[in-house]
């Protein structure tokens, strides 16, 4: 992996907070979504003095899922400035190039592994659980429950829940994901900000049956790819299918319907496609989404801002999304801490401070899917003949490059400075 040294710059005098030391406002932050920006910004909100509460839908941590990686300098910095770099890098999953194969399973090309796994993969449920157990001594958590309304008034934000008494917080972030909650109700409905990029993805937990050891298999067809990946060392894999169609419209919480029209798609389609459609129906976790990407003017209104995926989802097809959460919750906490809880003068610095990086993060993710399931066999065959010869050519690192470029194009800010006001006790304990 690469070690790239912290790109580090001071925080402008502009951002210093008018107030002088211990001049915080805006203490009590409600933060939706347990998940990777929400701990991730937790974390760094109590190291600067701010009080977090996470609310989070599902009843509870959702373990294991699929693999997301982090690469390049800014993304191991921001794991390594939490002192959780050891800890991720423990729980990577050490996967290698993927193969694409034939329909008797035989590989005719290899997708090289910084493409595929960046420089730490690591299953996001592995790095959820990593951030909570980093956050769960000072940060409230309330699983099974979700925002439903916001209204704010000059002093803060009354908020009403699904199922827990109404609260009053001083500001409140969305890391709630592609279809954040708190961003339909503070800035409008989904269909405003989500574009889908013509594919559906789903993926699940299923036996190593073809005993893949820190691999992957992918079988590609005309419109359709369907692959396995192992995990948990060898223990187990991962069955993903992608196929392109326009938008279908399906309510996201009816698997039923979901695995259906999986089963209408992947039926007889070849290779491990049958099996795999077999296993799902057994599989502990299944998620079925579209492959889409979040384009937003603004990702904060008022006392109310937006982080992660809620605010700029490159796509999941992207293989940037997870970083770019990760370095936005940085900058998010950062700049609040900088402007000692001013969230006028924080939100608008870290508008500024992402909005490059997130757009280039979110061009990565603008070709990919169409790639992933070109819509011909002509098409398919061609691009199998490509990565057969890819290593071959000069350009064989090229992909892998522009990833690395985009996830490194940012200068982060030091916000030490703004660390040192916060307490003594919190200093200690970090
Ligand atoms: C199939 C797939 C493969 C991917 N592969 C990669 C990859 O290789 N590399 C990469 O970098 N990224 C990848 N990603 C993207 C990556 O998972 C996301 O970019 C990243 O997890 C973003 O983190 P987040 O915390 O912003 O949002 P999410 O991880 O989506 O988390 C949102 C959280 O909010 C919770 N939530 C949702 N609604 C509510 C509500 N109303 N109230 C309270 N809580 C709520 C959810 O349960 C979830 O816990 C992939 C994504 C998918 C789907």
């Amino acid at each position: 992996m690469t070690n790239t040294k912290p790109n580090t710059k001071p925080t402008p005098n502009h951002t210093k907070p008018k107030n002088g030391p211990h001049a915080h406002r805006n203490l009590r932050i409600l933060i939706s979504g347990a998940s990777v920006a929400g701990p991730a910004l937790a974390h760094w909100l109590h190291r600067y003095g701010f009080t977090t509460t996470i609310v989070e839908r599902a009843p509870a941590l959702r373990d294991g899922g699929y693999a997301v990686d982090f690469r390049g300098g800014a993304h191991l910095s921001v794991l390594r400035r939490m002192g959780l770099l050891d800890a991720v890098e423990a729980a990577r999953t050490g996967t290698g190039s993927m193969a694409y194969v034939n329909e008797l399973g035989k590989p005719v090309a290899k997708l090289p592994a910084d493409l595929f796994a960046g420089d730490v993969e690591i299953l996001r449920g592995d790095l959820a659980r990593i951030l909570h157990d980093a956050t769960a001594g000072h940060t409230e958590y309330v699983f099974g429950d979700s925002v439903t309304s916001l209204e704010e008034d000059a002093d803060g934000v009354h908020v009403t829940f699904e199922r827990g008494a109404p609260r009053r917080f001083d500001l409140v972030i969305g890391a709630d994901g592609l279809h954040s909650a708190t961003r339909r109700l503070a800035f409008g409905p989904e269909e405003r900000f989500v574009r889908h990029l013509g594919v559906y993805c789903a993926i699940f937990t299923t036996g190593n049956h073809l005993g893949l050891d820190r691999t992957g298999h992918a079988y590609r067809t005309a419109n359709r790819l369907v692959a396995m990946y192992s995990a948990r060392h060898n223990t187990e894999a991962k069955a993903v299918f992608y196929f392109g169609s326009p938008e279908l419209g399906l309510d996201r919480r009816d698997v039923v319907r979901q695995q259906a029209v999986l089963t209408e798609q992947f039926t007889g389609n070849g290779w491990q496609s049958d099996r795999l459609l077999h296993d799902m129906r057994y599989a502990p976790d299944f998620y079925f989404d579209s492959v889409a990407q979040v384009a937003m003017d603004h990702w904060t209104r008022g006392r109310v801002a937006l982080v992660g995926d809620a605010a700029h989802c490159p796509s999941s097809l992207s293989g940037m999304g997870t970083g770019l959460a990760l370095v936005g919750a940085y900058v998010l906490a950062g700049e609040l801490a900088a402007a000692g809880g001013d969230h006028r003068l924080a939100f608008a610095r870290y508008e500024e401070e992402m909005r490059a990086y997130a757009e280039g993060c979110r061009k990565m993710g603008d070709g990919v899917a169409r790639l992933m399931v070109p819509g011909s066999r002509f098409t398919a065959g061609l691009l199998n003949r490509y990565y057969k010869l890819m290593p071959y050519l000069p350009g064989k690192d090229m992909a892998a490059k522009i990833a690395r470029r985009a996830a490194e194009n940012i200068t982060l800010r030091d916000y030490t400075a703004a660390e040192v006001r916060t307490a003594p006790a919190v200093r200690a304990g970090r």
